[in-house]
C-alpha cells in the first residue's frame, strides 16, 4: 500500500502505518510544545502513541478471532481515523462474523477496564472525572478515549463494528444479502440523522455521517456482487454435521433428529471429510454394521468434489448438477466445512427468482 511504512510483523500480519498518521503525531507534539514546552510535546506524543497502540490492539482482537476461524489477515494499516485490518476473506457464517466483529470492541473494553482499575488504585495519579482539562492525567485521558472508541465502534452502522454485529444477527435469520440490505439501510438512516444534527454547526459530525453513509453503500455492493464467498445465498449453512468418529448408529440418531438426504462428516477441527447420504446409512444397516464408523461409508471429497467459497454461483450450481448428487459441500481455502449446496435450495432460489418481478435492490 502506498504512503505507508512497515512497523513490523506479528504472526503473519504486517503492521503498517500511514504517513499521514506520522504527520498527525508530529503536529500534535508541536502543539504540545507551544502550550507547555518540551514536557508538553512529550505528553502529547505519548498520549497519541498509546492511543494508536490501543487501536492496534483492538484490530488484533478482530485478527485473532478471524484466525480462530482459519481466516488469515495479511496486513493491518493504522491511519489517523483508525485501524484497518484487511482479513483475507469475509466469514461465511453469521456466527463467525458476530464473534470477529465483537472481538475488537471487547479488547477496547478490557483496555478501558484495566486503565480504570489502574486509576482507581492510584497508579499514574489521575482521577476518574477531572474537574478541568488541566487535571487530566495521561492515563485518565487514555481510559476515556477508549470508552469513546468503544461506544463509537458499537454504533449499529457500517463500516463500524456495530454494523457487522447487526448484519450478523440479521443474516442468521434472513440470509446474507437481505441481512446486509437491512443493516445498510439502518446505518444510512443513522448517518442521515447524524448529518442533520451536524448541520447545526458541527462539521466533524457531517464528515463522519458521510463516511458512514458511503461505507454502508460499499458494504452492500460487496455482498450483492458476491465478493462475500459467491454461493453464500445458495448455501445452506444451518446444517448439523456428523462427527468423523461417529458410528453409523450415532449418525442415524442425528439423521432422525434432522432428516436430510445428505449429511456432511466433519472432524474436530471443522475440516470436511465426506458426504454421507441416507442411502449410505441404510446400506450399512442392511449389512448389519450399525456399530462401524461412518468413515467406512462416506463418500470422500476426492470422489464427490467440493465447492470452494468464492466460486462463481453459476459455476457452483453447474458443478452440483454435473455431480449427479443432491448436495455438495462448500469449504473454505483450508478445507473447513462451511455449508451444503443442495438441489432443493438451488431450486427454491431459482423458483423464487422466476416468480418475482426483477427486484431493484438485488
Ligand atoms: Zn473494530
Amino acid at each position: 500500500m502506498g504512503w505507508s511504512l512497515t512497523l513490523g510483523r506479528v504472526r503473519g500480519t504486517v503492521i503498517r502505518v500511514h504517513v499521514t498518521l506520522l504527520v498527525f503525531l508530529a503536529w500534535y507534539a508541536w502543539r504540545g510544545w507551544q502550550v507547555a514546552g518540551p514536557r508538553g510535546a512529550v505528553d502529547q506524543f505519548a498520549f497519541l502513541a498509546l492511543l494508536f497502540l490501543s487501536v492496534l490492539l483492538h484490530e488484533f482482537g478482530h485478527i485473532g478471532a478471524a484466525r480462530h476461524y482459519g481466516i488469515p489477515t495479511p496486513d493491518v494499516l493504522l491511519t489517523p481515523i483508525g485501524g484497518l485490518a484487511r482479513i483475507a476473506r469475509m466469514p461465511e457464517r453469521p456466527r463467525e462474523e458476530l464473534v470477529i466483529a465483537l472481538a475488537g470492541p471487547l479488547v477496547t473494553l478490557v483496555i478501558a477496564l484495566v486503565l480504570g482499575a489502574g486509576i482507581a488504585l492510584g497508579i499514574g495519579g489521575g482521577t476518574f472525572l477531572p474537574v478541568s482539562f488541566d487535571d487530566v492525567s495521561l492515563w485518565t485521558a487514555l481510559a476515556w478515549t477508549n470508552v469513546v472508541l468503544l461506544v463509537f465502534n458499537l454504533i449499529p452502522a457500517f463500516p463500524m463494528d456495530g454494523g457487522r454485529v447487526l448484519r450478523a444477527l440479521l443474516a442468521g435469520r434472513l440470509g446474507m444479502v437481505r441481512g446486509t440490505r437491512i443493516a445498510v439501510r439502518v446505518g444510512q438512516a443513522l448517518a442521515v440523522g447524524l448529518a442533520i444534527v451536524g448541520l447545526q454547526g458541527n462539521v466533524m459530525l457531517v464528515l463522519i455521517a458521510a463516511f458512514v453513509f458511503l461505507g454502508a453503500e460499499a458494504e452492500y455492493a460487496a455482498v450483492r456482487t458476491g465478493r462475500i464467498g459467491a454461493p453464500a445465498r445458495l448455501t445452506d449453512t444451518d446444517v448439523r454435521v456428523i462427527p468423523l468418529e461417529a458410528t453409523v448408529r450415532e449418525a442415524l440418531a442425528l439423521h432422525d433428529r434432522e432428516p436430510r438426504r445428505t449429511h456432511a462428516v466433519v472432524d474436530g477441527e471443522g475440516r470436511f471429510h465426506g458426504l454421507l447420504t441416507e442411502g449410505d446409512l441404510l446400506r450399512a444397516l442392511a449389512a448389519g454394521r450399525a456399530d462401524s464408523g461412518v468413515v467406512q461409508w462416506l463418500a470422500p471429497p476426492a470422489r464427490t468434489g467440493v465447492i470452494v467459497a468464492g466460486t462463481d454461483p453459476d459455476d457452483a450450481v453447474r458443478s452440483l448438477f454435473a455431480s449427479g448428487r443432491d448436495a455438495l459441500a462448500v469449504v473454505d481455502g483450508q478445507g473447513r466445512f462451511l455449508g451444503l449446496l443442495t438441489r432443493d435450495r438451488v431450486t427454491d432460489v431459482l423458483m423464487a427468482a422466476s416468480l418475482r418481478p426483477a427486484d431493484p435492490h438485488e
